[in-house]
Order: structure tokens, then sequence, then C-alpha cells
């Protein structure tokens, strides 16, 4: 078993993430078994009670865990799908040792962060590289190098060195090279602290990745390698990219995959790039472009839906299509009325909790239904246009989502049986992949070419039975549903160009060779809407 962790110094937002993601993907296409693990070094237990503008979107995995944004990141680089462990929080650590203590297993000893701490660190690790039978276990510590949070996982990060050998584990240190404009000169002391700071914790880096607009000149390669104490190769070059699917190449380009399957002594196969190539090649040279208004309330935060954001662009590769994301904050539309959604070709609204906002994704669904422009609504933007349509095609002024307005005279969308004693926030949603059954001969039976799905979830609410069949005498149709046929999964209207709602999450299982098929529904529509 052989371990790559990922650290990261002088500031947040590198691109960890996108580096861990690459050097995954370089090994995948070696024919290693590879698997990721994000660590997160918050209190919180998992990411489902934080709000996007913290860390971004929460992402959802099959098994139902609500993780770090990362873990999308991981799954779309090397199309395969996480679980739940794959991601370690100090919340989960603490939890799970405190309440060994409160049983007794630690028989009477002082409880501390060295040992009990970083033992159940390593522990979960080692479990998540056996189970996934993994020749190489990715581990990326988020956070920056010298916070006091991140602490005890590079300190269990170098007991796992000691521990495994020196063959078997690797760190890779990415670092900010900052260009001051004056000189115009990359500066490596930045680096050179950070790595400083480091090795004061018992951990030398083995490969230094330096994020710059610009590739890394000769100069600073060799001042990096000389004060940082790597070889000269191992320095390797981030810069700027125009897509993030381009960055494994770049790291490739620069022999980063020999070396670091020469360093843990790997044998590999030949690099396979082919389709990776050509999905990049489509992306870079669409023939045509389209503009899709994407309606939220965190849209000044692009990370929020960055799972949207990737699944069009996997969209954009396949329909060799540019795809334009206009982001519209739906309390703008409140403000200044839906004309601002004129001159998109595709309307889409994504989930959402609670009433800030909400009213103008309403008249954004009203905008697209009426005026025939191409709409996808996905969890709460399939329930507001639920909502809209009872108020504005059913008459039902007053209609509403519980979760807004509790006391409505028609509430289309109302809470889950289930969700009725539910009292703790964290982990108690419908969540994860469940099965859809899709209706024959539906438009939704032609977009996924099958009547049995699985999409993944993550809602309370849902479309009150009750009001089902007035939907449907008036053209909203529920064309697939759970199993058990009582809760809706999708509808999809009758004599309009495109106007479909999803109660799951078509968005989170979007890879870039197989795009989520309700988005490219959307930009095929968004594209002959624009050729009318
Ligand atoms: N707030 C809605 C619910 O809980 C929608 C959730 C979502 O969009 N993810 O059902």
């Amino acid at each position: 078993m052989k371990y790559i962790i990922v650290t990261g110094g002088v500031i947040s937002g590198l691109g960890k993430g996108i580096t861990t993601s690459s050097i995954a993907k370089i090994l995948k296409t070696r024919g290693m078994k590879v698997t990721a693990i994000k660590i997160d070094p918050y209190l919180n237990y998992d990411a489902g009670t934080m709000n996007p503008y913290q860390h971004g979107e929460v992402f959802v995995l099959d098994d139902g865990g609500e993780v770090d944004l990362d873990l999308g990141n991981y799954e779309r680089f090397l199309d395969e799908n996480l679980t739940f462990d794959h991601n370690i929080t100090t919340g989960k650590i603490y939890k799970t040792v405190i309440e060994r203590e409160r049983k007794g297993e630690y028989l009477g000893k002082t409880v501390q962060i060295i040992p009990h701490i970083t033992e159940e660190i390593k522990r979960r690790i080692k479990k998540i590289g056996i189970e996934s039978g993994a020749d190489v276990t990715i581990i990326e510590i988020g956070g920056t190098v010298g916070d006091i949070e991140s602490m005890p996982f590079l300190e269990a990060a170098r007991q796992l060195w000691i521990e495994e050998g020196f063959r078997n584990v690797l760190f890779v240190h990415t670092t900010l090279v900052p260009i001051i404009d004056v000189v115009g000169e990359q500066k490596t002391k930045p680096t050179q602290h950070s790595v400083k700071e480091l090795r004061s914790l018992g951990i030398q880096p083995d490969i230094i990745i330096g994020r710059a607009k610009e590739k890394l000149t000769t100069e600073t390669r060799r001042k990096i390698s000389l004060f940082c104490n790597v070889p000269y190769e191992a320095v390797i070059s981030a810069p700027d990219a125009k897509s993030i699917y381009e960055v494994p190449l770049i790291f490739e380009e620069q022999g980063l995959g020999e070396y670091i399957m020469g360093k843990l002594q790997l044998w590999g196969e030949n690099p396979e790039w082919k389709e990776w190539n050509r999905f990049l090649k489509n992306l870079k040279n669409p023939k045509d472009e389209v503009t899709i208004a994407i309606v939220g309330k965190y849209v000044h935060l692009k990370d929020s839906y960055i799972s949207h954001r990737e699944a069009l662009a996997h969209v954009a590769s396949k329909l060799k299509t540019k795809v334009n994301m206009k982001w519209i904050d739906s309390e703008k539309i409140e403000e200044d009325g839906p004309e601002i959604l004129k001159g998109a070709h595709g309307i889409l609204i994504p989930g959402g909790f609670g009433s800030r906002g909400s009213e103008g994704k309403i008249m954004a669904a009203k905008f697209a239904r009426e005026n025939n422009v191409p709409f996808l609504g996905v969890c709460f933007g399939f329930q507001l246009a639920v909502v809209e349509f009872a108020r504005n095609v059913l008459g039902y002024e007053d209609a509403n989502s519980t979760e807004l307005q509790p006391s409505t005279s028609a509430p289309v969308i109302d809470l889950l049986p289930e969700q009725r004693d539910v009292e703790n926030l964290g982990g108690t949603m419908r969540l994860g992949a469940q099965k859809i059954i899709i209706e024959k001969g539906s438009l939704a039976h032609k977009i996924y070419g099958k009547r049995e799905i699985e999409e993944r979830h993550r809602h309370r609410y849902e479309v009150n039975p009750d009001y089902i069949e007035e939907f449907e005498k008036k053209g909203l149709h529920f064309s697939g549903k759970d199993e058990s046929g009582t809760r809706m999964e999708i509808f999809e209207l009758k004599d309009h160009i495109f106007y479909m709602g999803s109660q799951f999450h078509p968005e989170f299982k979007s890879r870039p060779l197989r795009p989520s098929p309700l988005h490219l529904m959307l930009v095929k529509k968004a594209i002959e809407y624009k050729s009318q």
C-alpha cells in the first residue's frame, strides 16, 4: 500500500483539490488502482449543516454522505464513486475517540491527542486504503500548514511515514509563487517559509508544486530545489489553466507521473490519454455557443454550484458548444423583475433552502414556462416550479412549500412523512442514491434511455400527493417516481420546448465523459431555442 499526502502552504484556495485529483488521474491512467481521501480539520462532523458560503457546495455521495466539494472533483477525475468515510473531519475523529472513552475502552488511560487522536486518524486512512483495494491512497489535508487545526493530521501523516516506510509514503506540498508586479519576478520566499514550517513538524516534502500565473522559470525551480531540499525535477509548475481538466496533462508533461511512480517504486502501464485529450479538444474548440442563466442565492461564490458548473462543462465538450453561465441572484429578480433573464437560451434553478430569494426563483420558473425558454429545475428548483404552476395555472394564489410558508392554504410541497419527528438537522434528510422508475415513452425515458435509474438526493420536502391529479390534468406530468409510486421525482410539461424538473440532483453524478442526461438535454434544447 502506497500513500501520497498532499499539503498546502502560504494561502488557501491554491487548487489543492485539483492537484490531488490530477495526481490521482495521472496514476490511474497508468493502470494503478487509486483512491482519494479529503481531510477537513474542522469540528463539524460533516459538511451537511454548513452554508455554501463557508466552503462552497455540499457534495452528496451515493451512500448519502454530505461531504466537501473536493470529493466531487475526485469522483469526476477518477470516475469512481467514493463513500462518506473518504471525508475525514476533526468532528468524526473526536466523536469516535470520545465515544470509545465513554465505553471505557481506553482502560483507565489518559486520552490524549497523541497518541489517541493520531491513532484514530491513521486507522481511518489505512482502513480506506485496504477496503478500496487501492495501490495508492491519496490524502489531501485541508487548510494550510501552520494552522492549529491541522496539527494532529500532519503529526499522523508523519507517523504514517515512519510506520509504512519512506518508499511507501510521499509528501507533495503545494505553495504559492507570487509575482510582485513592479519587479515581475517569481518570488520563492513564501514557499521557503512554508517548507520550513512543514519541516519543523518533521515532514520533508518530496515534491513541491508551485502555483503561479505562468510556468515557473528555470531560475525559480532551481531556487526552490536548493532552498527547500528537493530535486530539481520534483519542482513542478501549476500555472493557471483554462480548464481544470488540463491540469493532469500539464503535470504529465513535466514528468510528474514517472517521478511519482519511480519514487514509490510502482510499475504501471503506459499512460492512456486518448479519451481525455478528445474531451479537452472538444471543450476548447466549440462550434456554437449558448447562454444558460443559473438562478440562485449563493451566486456570489461560484463554488456554491460547482457540480452544475462542471456538469455543464461536460455537456459543453460532448456537444462541442461553449456554454456561457450567467449567474443571476434570485433576489435581483425580485427587485428588477424577470427581464434580466432575457437573452438566456436556457434557465437552470439549482437546489437551495429557505425563503430568501425564493420568490425570485418562482418568477424565473414562470418566465421560462410562459416564454417557452428551456428550463431545468433541480430539487428546490423542481419544488418551486411546482409552486409556480399551482399558483398560476391551478389558480391557488397562496400555494407554497411549507418550508417557506407553513400556514399556506395550498401546501403543494410538504414535508416528507418520515421527516415529521426528525429533530437533528445533521445527516437527517432523504439522502444519497435512490431508485427512480421512469414512465415508458415519456421524455424522461427518451433522455435516460432506460426505465430505472439511480440518482442522488438531498431533501426534506416533496410534492404533496394530494395535488398530483390536478397537476396532471393541467399538463404538468410526473414521469419519474420512486419505487412506491408515491414520491414524485421528475416532472415534464407538455407543449413546451423543454420544461423539466427533478427532485434529485443529476449534477452530482455527471462525469467528463458521461455528462448528466438532464443537463445535456437542457443545453441541446438551448441550442434549438437559439436557432429558432
Ligand atoms: N429545501 C428543499 C428540501 O429540503 C430542497 C433541498 C435541495 O434543493 N437540496 O426539500
